[in-house]
């Protein structure tokens, strides 16, 4: 079994919350753990660190912090692809066309509003994880 951090971004959370959780469950997907928070700046700027040299960087953590997140630990057989794999493509555009039954062909509004986040490899699942679940803390 592996883990994966899935995170439905605030646009997902504002419009498709019940439709994203009813998708993974019928993925037989186990929530291992969940926390739903608003993320801070430095929390946001922090999570995608690896893009900070990218010209949407800003935007990025802007719209990551508008609002709440509902950040998940997914476990499942190859869960890192197989989320990957239900999110689609980055950008809806192209998901409407390789994936239409994906989350983001169906829920997400533009490139950066793409509802839903999922680690790209076991490591970073590992690392987010760490990172996400230890920051926030228990409450
Ligand atoms: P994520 O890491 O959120 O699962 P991803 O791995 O499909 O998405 P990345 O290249 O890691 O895509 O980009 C991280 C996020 O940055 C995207 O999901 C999207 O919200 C935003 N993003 C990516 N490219 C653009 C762009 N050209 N313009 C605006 N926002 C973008
Ligand atoms: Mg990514």
């Amino acid at each position: 079994l592996e883990d994966t951090l899935a995170v439905i971004k605030p646009n997902g959370m504002e419009q498709h919350r019940e439709e994203i959780l009813q998708e993974i469950r019928a993925g037989e997907f186990s929530i291992m753990q969940q926390k739903e928070a608003v993320l801070s700046r430095e929390l946001a700027e922090e999570f995608y660190r690896e893009h900070r040299d990218k010209p949407f960087f800003s935007q990025l953590v802007d719209f990551m912090c508008r609002g709440p997140c509902l950040m998940l630990v997914l476990t499942k057989e190859n869960a890192v692809e197989e989320w990957r794999a239900m999110m689609g493509p980055t950008d809806p555009s192209e998901a409407r066309q390789a994936a239409p039954d994906s989350l983001r062909a169906r829920f997400a509004r533009d490139v950066l509003e793409n509802s839903v986040h999922g680690s790209s490899n076991a490591q970073h699942a590992r690392q987010k994880i760490d990172f996400i679940f230890g920051e926030i803390g228990e409450e």
